[in-house]
């Protein structure tokens, strides 16, 4: 400086990449009114003109437009450091948004989780809200909403906009096969680990008529305590009821569910032909896999 002080020119970037120097200021708010072509290479392809640097980097600092980006650079950082960018108050609401309705699916799914675990059915005969006959879902909704200040802000949102709520039914049944799906991973995972399995499987016609066989799948778990451990894994719709068409269909469940079949150690079934049948039941024909 003229009065002999020292100030570092903070601005100026040395890029060992190219073997020049930039300045920051100005590459960061693009300048388009530089005339002199050194100063311009300080924004563009980097300065490496070392013979005049000191002339340039003077003519650069006191140039008009250097002098805007400079003062809009020290702007921007003190905004940032105080936190009062638009960005950061904009990042500062969908924080709290995303806040909010993980606390509500939060909820919404410990509601579930009992509900299954009771056994409990979730819906009624009405899917609105406060009125009779709405089923253990809402009416839990409810009830925790008049203890819980998240649960009866949503309540009061959802009556007033009719906005997103995500107690539909849809919804609900999205989260109940996420859990299931979670659920069985675990088992599949414990089964894995136990290597040797057993199956239970049994047919019978659903409301629709529908044959339906149910797998249940026996193992001996080694996790913390040794222990017999019998997990229900699902329904297969059966189109096929003879003993070489339901072989197909647990053979390919088997694989579906990524267990090894020679690890398969022990078959139950009821006592129909297509399953205990000597010469054509299940039992008979999964023995050859
Ligand atoms: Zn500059």
């Amino acid at each position: 400086m003229p009065n002999s002080k020292s100030v570092p020119r903070d601005w100026l970037m040395y890029s060992e990449k190219s073997n020049s120097v930039f300045c920051f200021c100005c590459k960061l708010f693009t300048c388009h009114s530089l005339e002199n072509i050194n100063t311009s290479r300080l924004i563009t392809t980097g300065c490496s003109k070392w013979q005049n640097l000191s002339q340039t980097l003077h003519s650069h600092e006191t140039s008009l437009a250097h002098l805007n980006n400079f003062k809009q650079w020290v702007h921007l950082e003190r905004a940032l450091k105080s936190k009062r960018t638009i960005d950061q108050q904009q990042e500062k609401l969908f924080e709290l948004e995303k806040q909010h309705w993980r606390a509500i699916l939060e909820r919404f799914i410990e509601i579930i989780k009992y509900l299954c675990k009771q056994c409990l059915p979730l819906r009624g005969k009405s899917d609105q809200l406060f009125v009779r006959n709405n089923g253990h879902f809402l009416q839990l909704v409810q009830l925790l909403a008049k203890f819980d200040v998240t649960m009866s802000s949503h309540l009061q949102k959802t009556l007033q906009k009719k906005s997103v709520h995500y107690m539909s039914i849809d919804v609900q049944n999205e989260l109940i096969a996420l859990l299931a799906k979670k659920i069985k991973e675990k088992i599949l995972l414990l089964i894995q680990k136990a290597k040797y399995f057993s199956i239970i499987l049994d047919c019978t016609p659903d409301i629709s008529n529908t044959e339906q066989m149910t797998i249940i799948i026996r193992f001996v778990s080694t996790d913390n305590q040794v222990q017999i451990q019998e997990h229900f894994l699902g329904f297969i719709d059966i189109k096929d009821s003879t003993g070489e068409g339901l072989t197909n269909y647990i053979i390919e469940k088997i694989k579906e569910f990524n267990l090894d079949i020679s690890n398969l150690r022990g078959q139950g079934y009821d006592n129909g032909a297509n399953m205990k049948g000597k010469n054509n039941g299940l039992q008979r024909h999964i023995l050859k896999y």
